[in-house]
C-alpha cells in the first residue's frame, strides 16, 4: 500500500522549507496564528516533515522526493 505522505502531496512545496525535510502545507489558506501589538492578524500555513500525512492528502503527478533528499 502506498504512503500517503507530505512529500507525494499536490499541495506540499518543499521549497518554502526553513529547515530541513520540512514544506509548508497549501491546502488551505492561511491561518490566523498571532495577534501582534497592533492588533492585525498575522497568517501561517502549517509547516509539515516530509514524512507526515493527513486525511486531506491529494497525489502529486509528479513526486517532491528530489527537493528533500528522500
Ligand atoms: S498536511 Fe495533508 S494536505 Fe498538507 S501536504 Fe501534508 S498530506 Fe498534504
Amino acid at each position: 500500500m502506498e504512503d500517503k505522505i507530505c512529500e507525494d502531496c499536490v499541495y506540499w512545496d518543499p521549497n518554502a522549507a526553513v529547515h530541513n525535510d520540512c514544506g509548508v502545507c497549501n491546502r488551505y489558506p492561511p491561518q490566523i496564528a498571532t495577534i501582534d501589538h497592533e492588533g492585525m492578524g498575522r497568517g501561517f500555513r502549517p509547516m509539515t516533515k516530509s514524512l507526515e500525512s493527513c486525511g486531506e492528502f491529494k497525489k502529486a503527478k509528479a513526486s517532491n522526493a528530489t527537493a528533500t533528499g528522500y
